[in-house]
């Protein structure tokens, strides 16, 4: 296949996605990329990542921190997860992420809340407060809102797969993981005003090039102002794993979440699309790779080490390995991985000779949503 054969139809889209052609798909990544700083520019924007807690209510078959597993469960006090926002505020990262499991009690929706508003209130010297993107699951439109008034102003929740079969494979079967209500709950966000940003798994066990076609054009149809979607990585224990039902090999699934990327840059050229950590899984430059295939957001992550070596949603073990608590002697923010962070800053030149700028102290919304 060649660059000037791609449609944006179904079928093209599909094409592009099944063809394995190593011609065909760096040509693919370098327009991508090309794209991309001709449209948003170079800048890379960074988002800390913050994971809260592994507890879920949710019992999704593909994950490793699903209700029904057994791993030591915790949970950041808000002492902890405002020491890591004061981190990315020192650091300048413009904005942070709240990850984690989904619940819904009223404690957990207060944490949330008083959270929000202490981030906001930290001292960022010259830049603006932190921007804050949430990404904590299903939740009543309520809560939604009393967390938007609170000051999150994106939120990510992944449609998983925009196919409502496939999407019924690797959930339960009840009312919790309903694709409806998932769906209803992104237009829930989008009418609040967030940014709402989706994606989808990439190289899940049944999943076709044409569902990964219908993801994308998902995207375009909800009019996503931003996505983060990455390649499924197999968690030893989940149900979908012990079923045993067959998934693309590692180097395929890294080359197909690369190469998802680049298609979405060419299918909306002026949204955020973020470098997946699921793509340091598979490559110890996954994310940097990622950002040369278009994508143009990054998130560090600044969870305390000893808690993030807990966040296991799939076997995370080579990029924990290479995470040392001491990022730099004598530093007190230690628990800053520095391979999330550092390689990124000397990679200038060092790819492919691309210039990469980073973003600092910007909240970096995407140009699509600021239209
Ligand atoms: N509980 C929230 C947010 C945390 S999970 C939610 O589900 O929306 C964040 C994302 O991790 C999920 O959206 C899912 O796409 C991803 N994830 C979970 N298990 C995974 C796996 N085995 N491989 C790759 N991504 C996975
Ligand atoms: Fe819970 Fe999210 Fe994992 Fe599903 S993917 S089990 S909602 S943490």
């Amino acid at each position: 296949m060649n660059l000037s054969d791609l449609t944006f139809d179904r079928e093209g889209l599909a094409a592009a996605i099944a063809c394995e052609d190593a011609a065909f798909e760096e040509a693919l990544l370098d327009e991508a990329y090309r794209v991309k700083v001709a449209t948003v520019g170079p800048e890379v924007y960074l988002r800390g990542l913050i994971e809260i807690s592994n507890r879920c209510v949710k019992n999704c078959l593909y994950c490793g921190i699903r209700r029904d597993i057994r791993c030591q469960r915790y949970e950041l006090s808000e002492e902890e997860v405002l020491a890591s926002a004061r981190i990315a505020a020192q650091r300048r990262f413009g904005s942070v992420v709240i990850q984690g499991g989904e619940r819904t009690d009223a404690a957990f929706v207060g944490k949330i809340t008083r959270l929000l508003k202490a981030i906001k209130a930290i001292d960022t010297g010259d830049d603006p407060p932190l921007g804050v993107t949430l990404s904590l699951g299903e939740q009543p439109r309520e809560v939604y809102q009393e967390w938007f008034d609170a000051g999150a102003h994106r939120y990510l929740l992944r449609i998983e797969s925009s196919n409502p079969d496939l999407y019924r494979k690797i959930h339960p079967a009840d009312p919790l993981h309903s694709y409806d209500r998932r769906l209803q709950a992104l237009y829930d966000l989008k009418e609040i005003g967030y940014q709402a940003g989706t994606g989808a798994m990439i190289g899940m066990p049944f999943q076709t090039a044409d569902d990964m076609a219908r993801d994308l054009l998902f995207y375009k149809e909800f009019d996503a102002p931003m996505v983060g979607m990455g390649p499924y990585n197999p968690h030893p224990e989940s149900p979908l794993t012990l079923s045993g039902a067959p998934y693309p090999s590692a180097e395929r699934r890294f080359a197909l979440g690369l190469k998802m990327i680049a298609l979405l840059r060419l299918l909306m050229p002026d949204i955020n699309i973020a470098a997946a950590t699921a793509l340091e899984v598979l490559d110890p430059r996954g994310r940097e790779k990622g950002i040369l295939a278009g994508a143009n957001v990054f998130m560090p992550n600044i969870t305390p080490e000893e808690q993030m070596v807990k966040y296991n949603l799939y076997d995370r073990k080579t990029i924990l390995r290479d995470c040392p608590a001491s990022a730099e002697p004598g530093r007190q923010d230690t628990h800053i991985c520095k391979n999330c962070v550092f390689p990124f800053c000397s990679m200038g030149d060092d790819l492919a000779g691309k210039r990469i700028i980073v973003g600092y102290g910007k909240w970096g919304d995407s140009k699509h949503f600021r239209k």
